[in-house]
């Protein structure tokens, strides 16, 4: 397996064998054998451990930060935000270590000890993806490993680099085996499910869902965090210079790859003067080198994503569609795709009904609020969508009606708060939400338990 630049492809970043199904079956019999131990091991350790881990990854920002712009292509501002923001999810995880990890209850009969006690469940398997490769590992290993689990984490072959150097930064302060890397593709992930006893999952729906009916058969539990079709709502009384700013970073920086992207910006009323508002606001944001601390959007992942995005582009124009900024001029060598902006589409694009993961988004016309929150609520997903008004009673009965996990009001859809519930509805999710104190239900078993009196 190799992993490639993508603003260089000819810059080999890693290059190490897939773990061979039997290669992850060993590491579990090794995983299990931490498991009893790190389980054992009373909660002020466990969260020492957590932040002497943060300590590590703080110590070494500036080092992971190079490596994830080199590896992922994201732009240098954004890579030193998502380190930084791993550090503060280690320290987030490392307190709940220390929550109360029950109630107590009437007991029947009067007199009864009646409580519950949670514990952790084994090990847990990990499959991320590419594009958040510090922040998404680590939001699904810190709680995980802050309840007493051990881990096992597929990362995306192409994030293949950086999670080995996570390896080695937050696997030094644990015992050995609690916190095992297992790099590969497909066939690695599937091994990792069939010996994990609790999986989490984020990555595109075609293969969150294979996972899922994999995890379904085997019967253990699964949390999937997979793709979005995300809009943004611009009532006519909102601020359009500001929501246009707004949404073409939303759209846009990074190259449009995060799930929580903008990819549909539907303008209630007449949608001229907000459309030349985002026009100018993509215009102005800086391409290039991510390593250029000023670049906003860096390369597309690879070629087939480039790939992809060109073709979304030529089936917007082969329909009718207007490209109002992009589709064409790039930067070489890397995979630079110019952030494109798409109008007059009919109904059944391809854009506006299935995820590309790229700095593509289209502008959609609606006659009212009722029609937005329908074009919104009008997809297989249901991640996240914003909705900018100066209008309180709009935004909350918008709110209201909007069927996305997320919704977010006067505020871009990219952007997560770890310490909050993160999913989405419909095919964008399946099974418990993550991050948050929701991650302590998905990470923990809950066990009632009653002691009667003798007498
Ligand atoms: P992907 O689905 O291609 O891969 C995700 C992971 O699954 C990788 O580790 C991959 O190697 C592994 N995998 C692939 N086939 C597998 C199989 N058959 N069995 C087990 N594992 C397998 O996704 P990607 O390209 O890495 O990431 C982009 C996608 O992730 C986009 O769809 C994006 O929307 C989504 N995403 C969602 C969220 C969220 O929280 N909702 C966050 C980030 C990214």
């Amino acid at each position: 397996m190799v992993s490639r630049s993508p603003q260089n492809p000819a810059d080999v970043v890693v290059e190490v064998p897939a773990t061979s199904p039997e290669a992850v079956r060993q590491a579990a019999t090794r995983a299990s054998d931490a498991y009893a131990r790190w389980s054992a091991v009373p909660a002020l350790e466990r969260a020492g451990a957590l932040e002497a881990a943060a300590g590590a990854l703080d110590s070494h920002a500036e080092e992971l930060t190079g490596l994830v712009v080199r590896e992922v292509g994201k732009p240098r501002s954004e890579a030193a935000a998502e380190v930084q923001r791993g550090i503060a999810i280690l320290r987030y995880f490392a307190q709940q270590a220390l929550d109360p990890m029950g109630e107590v209850l009437p007991g029947s009969p009067p007199g009864a000890l009646l409580y519950t006690h949670r514990r952790p469940r084994g090990i847990t398997g990990l499959i991320t993806p590419w594009n958040f490769p510090v922040a998404i590992p680590l939001w699904k290993a810190a709680p995980a490993l802050a309840f007493g689990n051990s881990v096992l984490l597929k990362p995306s072959p192409e994030a293949t680099g950086i999670a080995l150097r996570l390896a080695e930064l937050v696997g030094a302060t644990l015992p050995p085996q609690t916190f095992t890397v297992l790099p590969g593709g497909g066939a690695t992930g599937r091994a990792v499910v069939e010996s994990s006893r609790v999986v989490s999952f984020t990555g595109s729906v075609a293969v969150g869902r294979d996972i899922a009916g994999l995890a379904a058969e085997l019967g253990t539990p699964l949390q999937a965090e997979m793709g979005g079709l995300n809009a943004s709502i611009i009532v006519p009384d909102a601020d359009v210079e500001r929501a246009a700013t707004t949404i073409a970073g939303a759209a846009m920086t990074y190259a449009g790859q995060k799930c929580t992207a903008t990819r549909r910006t539907i303008v209630v009323g007449d949608p001229g003067p907000f459309t030349d508002a985002l026009v100018g606001a993509v215009e102005r944001l800086p391409v290039g080198d991510p390593n250029d601390p000023a670049t906003l959007v860096g390369p597309v992942i690879s070629e087939s994503a480039r790939a992809r995005v060109d073709q979304a582009a030529a089936e917007a124009r082969s329909l009718g569609g207007r490209l109002l900024r992009g589709g064409a001029a790039r930067e070489e060598p890397g995979w630079f795709v110019a952030p494109t902006l798409v109008d007059n589409l009919p109904a059944h694009a391809q854009l506006l009904h299935e995820e590309v993961f790229g700095p593509v988004c289209a502008i959609i016309p609606a006659a009212d609020v009722d029609e937005a929150a329908a074009i919104t609520n009008g997809v297989a997903y249901g991640l996240v969508t914003s909705v900018f008004t100066t209008d309180l009673d709009r935004a909350l009965s918008l709110v209201a009606k909007i069927d996305t996990g997320l919704i977010r009001v006067n505020a871009p859809t990219s952007g997560v708060d770890f310490y909050a519930p993160f999913g989405g509805e419909k095919a964008s999710s399946a099974g418990p939400r993550e991050q948050g104190k929701a991650a302590r239900d998905f990470y923990t078993s809950l066990h009632t338990v009653t002691i009667a009196p003798r007498v």
